[in-house]
C-alpha cells in the first residue's frame, strides 16, 4: 500500500506530493488514516517564504508539511488494543493525536515539558517511517505516543483544530494565569484567536477584546463570545489601538494580551495595552529572526513577557470533553470554513492567505 504526503523541498515554492509505501507498525505504533489536516498560520508562514534557510535550514529531501488534524486506526501496531487512557479502540475509530512529537531524551521532556523539547526538529521527507505530517494520507504515531480516541457525539467537522489552536491557546491563557474577571485583549482573530476567545470566557474572562483586520473574522469572535471588537483597518496605527483598549477596559488596561498574529511589533503594542501586573503572551511569532525593540522600564510595575508553543497531551482529553458540553452552544462547526482535496494543496494555500489580502477563509482544511 502506497500513500501520498505533501513536502516542501524549497521555502518560497510550491509544495509538491510524494508517495511513500505504508510501513509496517512497529510494535505499539499506530497508524492513522488521516480525514482531515488543518492550515495553520504556522504553515502559512512556510508557504509564503517567511522561513528562511538562514533560520530553518530544509534538509535536502525536503521537510513533510501539516502537524494538526484527526485520523481514524487504520493499523494498530502488536500490543495495541486502547488509547492513552485504556478506552479500548479498533480500526475505523476516529483518533486525535497529540501534534508534539518530542525526543523524550532530553531535561525538559524528562520534567514533562514535551512542548518545549529541546531537541525538537521538523520532519524530514523521506525517511522511514514517511508518514510524519499530516498534509498525507496516513500518519505514524511511534509506540507510546499519547492518542485519544474521539467521543461518539462530536462531529468530525468541529475536531480538526484541537490538537493545534485549541490545545496552544488554552496553554497560553494557563500561562498567563488567567482569572476570573480578567480583561483580554486577542490580537488576531483566525483559527487561534477564536479559540483563544471562547477559552477565555470559559476560564472566566469578563471582557474579551478581539483585533482583527477582516470583518468576518470579528462577527465570529463575537459568535464566539468577544466583548469587543477593533477592525484595525479603522484603527490603523499602534496608538489609536492602544487608546481604543485603555477606553474599552473602562481606563484599566488588559491582564492579559496574547499575540496570535505572528508581526514582531504587536509585542511593543501588546505591552502598552496591558495593566500593570498583566501579563502578554506570546505565541504567532514562530518565524525566527525577526526584532523588535521595546523600553524595558515599562516591565518593573510587574508586566510579564511570556512565550508558549503548543500544549502537554494530557490537555487533550480535556478540551474533547470541553467540547462535548459546549458544542451547541458555540458555533464550532463554522470554524472549518473551507475544504480542499490534498492534491490541490497549494491551491488550498493561495485561498487561505490573508496576509495582504481579505479572505473568507478562517480555517481550511485538507482532506485526503
Ligand atoms: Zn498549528
Ligand atoms: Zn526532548
Amino acid at each position: 500500500m502506497k500513500g501520498r504526503i505533501v513536502v516542501v523541498k524549497e521555502y518560497g515554492k510550491p509544495f509538491e506530493i510524494e508517495e511513500y509505501d505504508v510501513p509496517e507498525p512497529e510494535s505499539g505504533a499506530v497508524i492513522l488514516r488521516m480525514t482531515q489536516a488543518g492550515i495553520c498560520g504556522s504553515d502559512l508562514h512556510t508557504y509564503r517564504g517567511d522561513q528562511t534557510q538562514q533560520y530553518m535550514p530544509l534538509p535536502n529531501t525536503g521537510r513533510v508539511m501539516g502537524h494538526e488534524g484527526t485520523g481514524v486506526v487504520e493499523i494498530l501496531g502488536e500490543g495495541v488494543s486502547s488509547d492513552t487512557l485504556g478506552t479500548p479502540i479498533k480500526e475505523g475509530d476516529r483518533i486525535v493525536y497529540a501534534a508534539v512529537f518530542p525526543c523524550h531524551r532530553c531535561h525538559l521532556c524528562l520534567k514533562g515539558n514535551t512542548n518545549w523539547c529541546a531537541n525538537r526538529e521538523y520532519p524530514t521527507a523521506g525517511v522511514w517511517p514517511y508518514f510524519t505530517g499530516t498534509y498525507a494520507d496516513f500518519l505514524y504515531l511511534p509506540p507510546r505516543h499519547p492518542f485519544f480516541r474521539v467521543p461518539d457525539e462530536l462531529p468530525d467537522e468541529i475536531l480538526g483544530p484541537v490538537n493545534c489552536a485549541m490545545g496552544t491557546v488554552t496553554t497560553g491563557l494557563q500561562r498567563a494565569s488567567l482569572s476570573e474577571g480578567d480583561y483580554v485583549v486577542i490580537q488576531g482573530a483566525g483559527g487561534l484567536g477564536l479559540h483563544a476567545t471562547a477559552m477565555a470566557k470559559e476560564m472566566g474572562a469578563s471582557k474579551v477584546i478581539v483585533l482583527d483586520r477582516l470583518e468576518n473574522r470579528l462577527q465570529l469572535a463575537e459568535e464566539f463570545g468577544a466583548d469587543d471588537t477593533i477592525n484595525i483597518e479603522e484603527f490603523n496605527t499602534a496608538e489609536t489601538r492602544i487608546r481604543r483598549v485603555w477606553e474599552l477596559t473602562d481606563g484599566r488596561g488588559a491582564d492579559v494580551v496574547m499575540e496570535l498574529v505572528g508581526r514582531a511589533e504587536l509585542l511593543a503594542e501588546g505591552i502598552d495595552m496591558l495593566s500593570n501586573g498583566g501579563s502578554f503572551i506570546e505565541i504567532g511569532d514562530i518565524v525566527r529572526g525577526r526584532e523588535v525593540s521595546i523600553d524595558p522600564s515599562k516591565l518593573l510595575s510587574g508586566k510579564n513577557i511570556l512565550g508558549s508553543r503548543m500544549y502537554k497531551p494530557s490537555l487533550l482529553p480535556t478540551l474533547l470533553d470541553y467540547l462535548v458540553r459546549n458544542q451547541h452552544k458555540l458555533p464550532f462547526e463554522k470554524l472549518v470554513s473551507h475544504k480542499y482535496p490534498l492534491a490541490d494543496v497549494n491551491e488550498a494555500f493561495a485561498h487561505s492567505e490573508w496576509a495582504q489580502t481579505q479572505t473568507a477563509v478562517t480555517r481550511a482544511m485538507l482532506v485526503p
